[in-house]
């Protein structure tokens, strides 16, 4: 598994499309709302999204998405963006 150096979540979030999914990017400056731990990192993953209504035409696309996951404790959210 790959980590990055630490950098801010506000950081990571301002350049998320370029982040790769499944890479754990160390999150500074943010504590655990459940454990207080420091030890938290974004991963960004991928996740279908269906694209079509009636389904004639199924075309199935994923979108990246980010996730806050503590080490402390092994919680995991799910970003705002
Ligand atoms: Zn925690």
């Amino acid at each position: 598994m790959t980590t990055t150096e630490g950098e801010t979540l506000d950081s990571l979030l301002a350049r998320m499309n370029e982040l790769a999914p499944g890479v754990e990017h160390s999150v500074s400056e943010n504590l655990c709302k459940e454990c207080q731990s420091a030890d938290l990192v974004l991963v960004m993953k991928l996740e279908a999204t269906d694209g079509s209504l009636a389904g004639a035409m199924p075309k199935t696309s994923a979108r990246s998405w980010p996730y806050l996951r503590c080490r402390g404790c092994g919680r995991e959210s799910r970003g705002q963006a």
